[in-house]
């Protein structure tokens, strides 16, 4: 039996297309827009602003590869970088993770995925082309791998490795093993072992 409409077809597009977003399901996206129709000025006037406006405006940096309002993005074109270091990451995701943890003021190069074979991702399917033009033409001395510790994400290290391999860079990669906070009892064995092979002198 079809379900009965809970509104008129604007808003039941605005709860289709709400359920579409990543973590929102059916139920949760009929909450949110009527939250956004009860907050009217105050949420869903300035979001449909905002949303115009990233339509508008945003794109793809063709240097790194990321998201924003301009092309260079804002943090190829800040100078207050270190040019020196590309950190090298999957996913826009994946760098804003590390701006958030200002962990690092370097530069960054989105793959916009991982080798998958399986998948039919192959090399040109990713920015690896124009990663090895940015190592060469660039004054890279280090290229930081800050890939994710899959099967997909390490088989794409190393092909990255490789095609680098003629470069003078010293390729680097992040440290695998226990979590800040963790304890070892809930550690998987894989990411015990790989912590115990990477330990450090204290
Ligand atoms: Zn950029």
């Amino acid at each position: 039996m079809a379900q009965n409409k809970v509104a008129g077809p604007e808003i039941e597009r605005l709860i289709q297309l709400l359920a579409k977003l990543p973590g929102l399901g059916p139920r949760s996206a009929r909450r949110a827009a009527l939250h956004l129709i009860k907050k009217k000025d105050q949420l869903l006037v300035p979001l449909a602003e905002a949303m115009g406006v990233a339509v508008d405006q945003v794109g793809v940096c063709s240097t790194c590869g990321t998201v924003d309002t301009s092309d260079p993005c804002a943090i190829c074109a800040d100078p207050r970088r270190d040019l020196s270091v590309l950190v090298v990451v999957e996913d826009v995701a994946d760098l804003w993770a590390l701006e958030r943890a200002a962990a690092i003021n370097a530069r960054y190069h989105v793959l916009g995925g991982t080798l998958s074979p399986l998948d039919g991702i192959g090399p040109e399917d990713l920015n690896i082309a124009s990663l090895i033009e940015r190592c060469r033409i660039e004054e890279v001395e280090e290229v930081i791998l800050a890939i994710n510790a899959t099967v997909e994400g390490q088989t794409t290290a190393h092909y990255v490795t490789d095609q680098l391999a003629h470069l003078e860079i010293n390729i680097t990669r992040l440290a695998h093993g226990v979590p800040v906070g963790g304890e070892l009892d809930y550690l998987d064995d894989g990411t015990l072992s790989q912590a115990l092979k990477a330990r450090t002198r204290f």
